[in-house]
């Protein structure tokens, strides 16, 4: 029941309440194009921000199709936040085409890339192609280049928002200072493997950066379509490479019959892996659904199938 009395105080509240809201400058519209970038804009902006992503969770950047929905979201934001190197092939033409006037930045900006792997056929279970030359864009797979783009991020929210612009450093340095720790627990963690253990048979070349910074080996999985299941032939070709290339784990996404999973860790006592995420994170309710969570699930699972019981 409302007395009149807390009606009374109701009304009163009101104007204090206006006032405390328009007190504060309205969250910046950021939009990033894919979610991985959406969340270390989040880490950055904090409350400051309203970050949206272009490509969400579980989807795929590298192929993606824009929407007149997204040119309409540009338009509104007053940042803009792409990971360069190539990755989005259909941005540039998406910013054009919105008419928006925000700022751009690039979050490998600065970054030494490395070359793309032969050929760019990019083994998600799409089998998609990069569009570009010759950078391979997938940069944060190593947890210290993230640091730049946390670098270029918050420069770009600071001249967007110079009124928070202690906040976005002050932010920037916390998130720093976990990427550092994330960093030093991926090594330590792979470093108790024995280095000819971490090998791994993949369809994924997405993990270049990670290989690099980490010591591990992923070896392309040849003649075996990523698409489905593999068939009886495939499982014959997979159990061959694990024993020619002498892997510890194959992480290919679509083996989940059981007896294609027997028969090659019979044959071969080579581990199947679950899921890598490369390009995306993952629902909020998975398991990978902050970048840092993200990288820690990724090394879990490595960790999990190249090490020996
Ligand atoms: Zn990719």
């Amino acid at each position: 029941m409302i007395t009149r009395r807390s009606a009374v105080q109701g009304l009163l509240a009101t104007p204090f309440l206006i006032r405390s809201v328009r007190a504060q400058p309205a969250p910046v519209p950021v939009v990033a194009t894919f979610s991985i970038l959406a969340d270390i804009v989040k880490a950055v902006g904090g409350e400051h921000v309203a970050v949206s992503a272009l490509v969400g969770p579980d989807g795929d950047a590298h192929s993606y199709a824009p929407t007149p929905a997204d040119a309409r979201q540009l338009a509104q934001a007053r940042l803009v936040v792409v990971n360069g190197l190539g990755f989005e092939g259909w941005i540039q033409r998406l910013i054009r085409s919105s008419g928006t006037r925000a700022k751009v930045v690039t979050a490998t900006a600065g970054l030494t890339p490395l070359k793309a792997e032969g050929g760019h056929s990019h083994g998600h279970s799409h089998g998609h192609a990069h569009s570009h030359g010759a950078s391979d864009p997938h940069a944060w797979q190593n947890v210290a280049n993230v640091k730049t783009y946390v670098a270029n991020i918050a420069a770009g929210l600071g001249e967007a928002e110079p009124a928070h612009r202690d906040a976005f450093v002050a932010a920037a340095g916390a998130y720093v200072a976990r990427l550092a720790a994330l960093d030093a627990e991926i090594r330590a963690t792979l470093a108790a493997v024995p280095a000819q253990q971490r090998r791994i048979l993949t369809t994924h070349d997405a993990f270049q950066y990670y290989a690099k910074a980490y010591g591990v080996e992923f070896v392309a999985l040849r003649g075996v379509s990523s698409e489905s299941e593999p068939s009886a032939r495939e499982v014959a070709a997979i159990i061959r490479q694990v024993r020619d290339r002498k892997v510890s784990a194959v992480f290919m996404e679509n083996i989940s019959d059981p007896r294609a999973i027997e028969r090659i860790a019979a044959e071969t006592g080579a581990k199947i892996g679950g899921r890598l995420y490369s390009d995306a994170l993952s629902e909020a309710t998975g398991p990978a659904a902050t970048y840092l969570d993200m990288m820690r699930h990724n090394t879990r699972q490595i960790v999990g199938a190249i090490s020996q019981s």
